[in-house]
């Protein structure tokens, strides 16, 4: 009745209001209502963005709950390990295609090694499973911890190495192989040449005391016969005694002691005082380092390098020049000629035994520098060689340098 009483107008005001408060809660329920689309479109950008970046890593990832249940995988991982979805997430890891993922190292990793740290790189694992047969993996293994900091993510990045495990392991096989092959293959040059030594002597003897007993006495013919006959018996007298040099060159010969390499490049010059005078050589050469090393082979390696720069050179008179410059902790040395130089393509070549590049224009059994490159691995360093053909080339090799503390405790 009250009602009743009201006016028109009050009434109307009061609509009105209602209508505005209707409104009002309209209004925050859309608010509400787009708030919640917003959230979970985010979410599920979110996702979706996660999930492509999961599904472009080209190799196999896994995410996993703390209780290492699967919870997305990518088709890399699906490929690689021959499992289908459907049998995969939900799954706990270790039950996986047949208890195939049970492995003692993955639970190691997952169990022991990663709950006390947040990242666990290149864990490598080694097994056979019955789908895809033995695979080496290197796992990459990260917790991620969730925003709300109660739970954690596990995400488990596989590269399959296996073949480069097998290429490995194929290599070394090969190169074992051959590092057998070519020791026997010395021992057996170093056997032959040590054998062939003495009867060799005996013929170039006998053939110098024929010549000088019948020299001139028989015919012209007789005479170039002779000579020939002990040329070849020199030139094998050489290569005997070089392949014994190059055999003996990576054996432990004399102990490492410091070396003063000027000394030891003053007694190769002396030994090649003859060949340096003949062709007018021009030696030049810088202060050299003292190092550890076996003098008598440091002599040996100067004496080559210098001794084919002296042989191999072009229309000018060779100009030498040895250096050596400290890099680090090591010296490298130089040696620089003008000479005939070596193609590129040759450049590494010419320091396996036997290899000559210019025929018997210039005269050489090709062993000199197989000895300088066993002489130089020998004392921890490395050889190369860079050049330019008619310019001339330079040979390069280093040697550890020669630490004070280790000079003065072999001083005292
Ligand atoms: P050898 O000199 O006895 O033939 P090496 O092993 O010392 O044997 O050298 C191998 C080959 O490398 C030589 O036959 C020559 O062709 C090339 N060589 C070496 N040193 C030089 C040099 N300084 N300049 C040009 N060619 C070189």
């Amino acid at each position: 009745m009250k009602d009743k009483e009201k006016t028109t107008e009050q009434l109307l005001n009061e609509l009105i209001e209602l209508r505005r408060q209707v409104a009002e809660i309209e209004a925050a329920d859309t608010i509400e209502v787009n708030t919640r689309k917003l959230t979970e479109d985010a979410v599920e950008e979110a996702r979706k963005y996660s999930e492509n970046i999961v599904e472009t890593v080209r190799e196999p990832l896994v995410v996993l709950d703390t209780d290492l249940k699967i919870i997305s995988a990518n088709s890399s991982f699906y490929r690689t390990f021959k499992v289908a979805p459907e049998n995969t997430v939900g799954q706990f890891l270790y039950d996986l295609g047949n208890r195939q993922w049970d492995i003692p190292k993955l639970r190691i990793l997952l169990e022991e090694i990663l709950p006390k740290k947040t990242e666990v790189l290149d864990f490598e694992v080694e097994h056979k499973f019955l789908t895809i047969g033995r695979h080496t993996m290197l796992l990459n293994a990260r917790r991620i911890i969730r925003e709300s900091g109660r739970s954690h993510l596990i995400l488990l990045a596989i590269e399959d190495i296996t073949m480069r495990r097998r290429a490995e392991e194929k290599l070394k096989k090969l190169a074992d192989e051959l590092a057998r092959s070519n020791a026997e293959l010395e021992h057996f040059a170093y056997l032959a040449s040590h054998d062939l030594k003495a009867p060799l002597l005996a013929i170039g003897s006998a053939l110098r005391l024929f010549q000088r007993r019948y020299q001139g006495k028989l015919d012209a013919e007789a005479d170039r016969f002779i000579s020939d006959a002990i040329k070849g018996a020199i030139r094998m007298e050489k290569l005997i005694s070089d392949i014994l040099a190059y055999s003996h060159a990576g054996k432990q010969g004399k102990t490492f002691e410091p070396t003063d390499c000027s000394e030891a490049l003053d007694i190769s010059l002396a030994n090649l005082k003859d060949a340096v005078e003949s062709s007018e050589a021009e030696i030049i050469r810088d202060p050299l380092p003292k190092v550890m090393a076996d003098p008598i082979q440091m002599v040996q390696l100067f004496q080559n390098l210098i001794g084919n720069a002296l042989k191999l050179h072009g229309e000018e008179r060779p100009r030498i020049h040895i250096s050596a410059k400290q890099m680090g902790k090591e010296w490298v040395f130089s040696v620089r000629d003008n000479g005939i130089g070596i193609p590129h393509e040759q450049t590494k070549k010419i320091f396996e035994i036997f290899q000559r590049l210019h025929g018997d224009k210039y005269p050489g059994s090709g062993i000199g520098l197989a000895i300088c490159k066993k002489i130089v691995e020998r004392h921890g360093g490395r050889i190369w060689v860079e050049s330019e053909i008619g310019k001339g080339s330079t040979f390069y090799f280093t040697i550890p340098e020669l630490t004070r503390e280790k000079l003065s405790s072999l001083e005292t």
